[in-house]
């Protein structure tokens, strides 16, 4: 039985602006969770709220959680099915059911004594996932390439969508410094026409580009799969598919080649997996990606990523861009661009930065 929950705000500058087409930011400000069962088992979670992408924010992310402890603290049994209709059929924060949902999985993981990714299906061992580089000027962002290459990373992924003629000269420029060999995915971030889509697509294929991410708005379905239909580059939603409903109808209109699946959009682990499972009946591919999340929520994607077949495409680095790290010990960890979790019961999350952590809730059992 789930006998309390604290909640902290974190707020980790990041090492320098990021800039996409939805706008720039310099701080990620998240909420770490804590759940606690009455036999002393603590499951962690993390919400980082996204305005832009899911129209919350760290007030809307606190009431849910409010909200949803005082349906949950009241249960005899943990249920990961009675909890996901339950966040499912609530309206509310996705970001916030995400971190309940993660906190309840690490406690199913810890009272079994197995970690998570075992738990949901334990495909492989490590992923290998891409480091971002933000908008910037073409030359700039080869130099981050080059960088980002020789720490080992080999997969990249640039983002786009400001003006379609420099975006073409960006992945030119990217190009012409790595080399061949290095992987190159672009993101958009919803920054194109689909004309303008069409036709920056056609110009940079020529570079060896492995997909083109979110390329027109999320909700021009009907323009993404006119994008796809014209794309010689693999083309994944993003934005366009939060829920296990919307992947259904961006299968349906022929509009995805690969889903990027982000806890903070699905409400958490469960919801991810009923995507990839929806996605790898249809013969699409998914990626696992993230919003802003610190090593708590990163490790819990990861597990979600080293769990599933179907999950091919790996951009897990929102961590990695961040100053500061709130995970003390146990976090996914890092090395020539691959991530792996511990074998710890659990997320395997030992021992949080307290001093990063400013108390804003804690309930007991209602
Ligand atoms: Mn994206």
């Amino acid at each position: 039985m789930i006998s309390r929950i604290r909640a902290y705000l974190t707020e980790i500058p990041l090492r320098e602006p990021f800039r996409i087409a939805l706008g720039t930011s310099t701080v990620s400000r998240n909420v770490v969770i804590e759940v606690e069962t009455r036999d002393g088992i603590t499951g962690m979670g993390e919400a980082s709220p996204s305005k832009r992408v899911l129209g919350e924010d760290i007030e809307s992310v606190v009431s849910t959680l409010n909200m949803i402890y005082h349906k949950i603290s009241g249960w005899e049994s943990l249920s990961l099915e009675k909890a996901y209709s339950l966040l499912h059929g609530t309206s509310g924060s996705p970001s916030a059911k995400a971190a309940l949902d993660m906190a309840l999985l690490d406690i199913v993981g810890k009272d079994l004594g197995v970690p998570v990714f075992r738990l949901l299906g334990g495909f492989r061992d490590s992923i290998e996932t891409d480091i971002t580089i933000g908008i910037m000027d073409p030359e700039e962002q080869a130099r981050r390439a080059v960088m980002h290459v020789e720490s080992g990373f080999r997969i990249l992924k640039v983002k786009l969508g400001e003006d379609p003629e420099t975006d073409i000269r960006r992945v030119r420029a990217v190009r012409d410094a790595v080399g061949e060999g290095i992987k190159i995915r672009v993101d958009a971030n919803q920054g194109w026409s689909v004309e303008e889509a069409i036709r920056v697509i056609d110009r940079i294929s020529g570079y060896d580009v492995e997909l083109v991410e979110q390329p027109v708005r999320w909700d021009d379905l009907s323009g993404l799969a006119e994008v796809r239909k014209n794309s010689p580059v693999p083309v994944a939603a993003d934005e366009s598919v939060k829920t296990p409903e919307d992947a259904i109808r961006a299968i349906e209109m022929d509009a995805v080649d690969i889903i990027n699946i982000k806890l903070m959009k699905s409400e958490g682990i469960c919801g991810a997996v009923r995507i990839a499972h929806i996605s790898e009946a249809a013969g699409v591919k998914n990626m696992v990606g993230c919003m802003g999340e610190s090593g708590v929520g990163i490790t819990a994607a990861v597990h979600v990523a080293q769990a599933l077949r179907n999950i091919e495409y790996c951009d897990l680095d929102s961590d990695l861009l961040h100053a500061e790290d709130i995970v003390e010990e146990g976090r996914a960890s890092i090395s020539n661009g691959t991530r792996r979790v511990s074998e710890k019961p659990g997320l395997g999350l030992k021992e949080l930065r307290r001093g990063m952590l400013k108390p804003i809730m804690s309930l007991p059992r209602q």
